[in-house]
């Protein structure tokens, strides 16, 4: 008999665990989603929730969680800054507490558990492009701490208890990741412009657009975080996964104006407080350990997020 692997998505009904979930489910497994739907939505799901494998928990991670599993992706935690300065204190339980809560789980089931960390780690990067190595250039104390230092301790927590408790651990780094299904009020910048560039409405562009940033499509990550979990078993990472191809925000401003066919003109608006200046990923590990490297460049993610906030928004 085919045993199925049981695999836990926290985050599950947000956009980088709906997808994930779809492709776990893809490939046999049987998979629990947890979520409190804190910046998920059913919608994202509800198309698998007549799949006898897929179940779904509303619970909080930052409470314990008893459940059996074999592997654990732990995606759960507010991602664009709007929402996780909406509730700091919180984006930073989510990270320690739930951390913990995790890594208890998965040291009881003795379950490879894997880390949605971030680029944000390295803050506002003084090297360029970044490396897993540069330790980073992070403000503790600013608007965006709750999520940076709250990502850098949970990696800190992942790698003390596989130090400790010797526990299967995987860290993605993840750079700034495009799609369908990204939430349309969070305020990240490809949405946002997408919404405007739809509604022929200003597309708004923070500072003078100069600084940058490299978007990676959806499934491309989605590959590179499945590679990494079932990856070699001594490898723990963190390990970069994103696209390298680099974009200023203006002309990213000016692809999606040109895509969409828009009337929207771009106008300028203050730099948020510690916006990092530049963002590319050094990639070289990952191709090396993972074979992995995204094959989705920009100007065709660009048209599958397009028909998608045509058709739903
Ligand atoms: P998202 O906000 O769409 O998804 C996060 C999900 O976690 C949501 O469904 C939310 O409801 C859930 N959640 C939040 N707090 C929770 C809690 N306490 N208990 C249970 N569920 C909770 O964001 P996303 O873009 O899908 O990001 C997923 C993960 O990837 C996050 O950990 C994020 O930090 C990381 N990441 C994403 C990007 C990106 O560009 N999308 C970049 C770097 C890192
Ligand atoms: N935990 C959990 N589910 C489990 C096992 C543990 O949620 O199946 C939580 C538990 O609440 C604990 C945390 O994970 O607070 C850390 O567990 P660990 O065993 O590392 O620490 P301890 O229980 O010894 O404090
Ligand atoms: N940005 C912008 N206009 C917007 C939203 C974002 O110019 O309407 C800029 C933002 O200042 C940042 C970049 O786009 O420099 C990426 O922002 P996002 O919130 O998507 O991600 P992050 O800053 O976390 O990389």
């Amino acid at each position: 008999m085919h045993l199925r692997k049981r695999v836990l998505v926290t985050g599950g009904a947000g956009f980088l665990g709906s997808f994930l979930c779809e492709r776990l489910l893809e490939e046999e497994c049987d998979v629990v989603c947890v979520d409190n739907f804190y910046t998920g939505t059913k919608r994202n799901i509800i198309h698998l929730l007549d799949n006898p494998y897929f179940e779904l928990i509303r619970h909080d991670i930052t409470f314990p969680l008893y459940l059996e599993v074999d592997e654990i992706y732990y995606l759960a935690c507010p991602a664009s800054p709007i929402h996780y300065q909406n509730d700091p204190v919180q984006t930073t339980k989510v990270n320690v507490h739930g951390s913990i809560n995790m890594l208890g789980l998965a040291k009881r089931l003795k379950a490879r558990i894997l880390q949605a960390s971030t680029s944000e780690v390295y803050g506002d990067p003084s090297i360029h492009p970044q490396t897993e190595s540069y330790w980073g250039n992070v403000n503790c104390i600013g608007i965006r701490s709750c999520y940076d230092e709250g990502k850098r301790c949970a990696e800190t927590l992942f790698f003390d208890y596989y130090r400790q408790h010797k526990l299967n651990i995987r860290v993605v780094r993840i750079f700034n990741t495009y799609g369908p299904r990204m939430h349309p009020n969070d305020g990240r910048v490809v949405s946002n412009f997408i919404i405007q560039a739809l509604n022929n409405r200003d597309i708004t562009v923070f500072g003078d657009g100069s600084q940058s940033r490299s978007f990676c499509y959806v499934d491309d990550m989605i590959d590179g975080m499945i590679r990494m979990m079932n990856g070699p078993d001594d490898f723990t990472g963190p390990v970069n996964i994103g696209n390298p191809n680099e974009f200023s925000i203006l002309e990213l401003a000016e692809k999606v104006i040109a895509k969409t066919g828009s009337s929207s003109k771009i106008v300028y608006h203050p730099l948020p407080e510690d916006d990092p200046l530049q963002r590319q990923p050094n990639i070289d590990l990952a191709k090396k350990q993972l074979g992995w490297e995204p094959k989705t460049q920009l100007e065709e993610g660009l048209r599958q997020t397009v028909e998608y906030f045509k058709k739903n928004f």
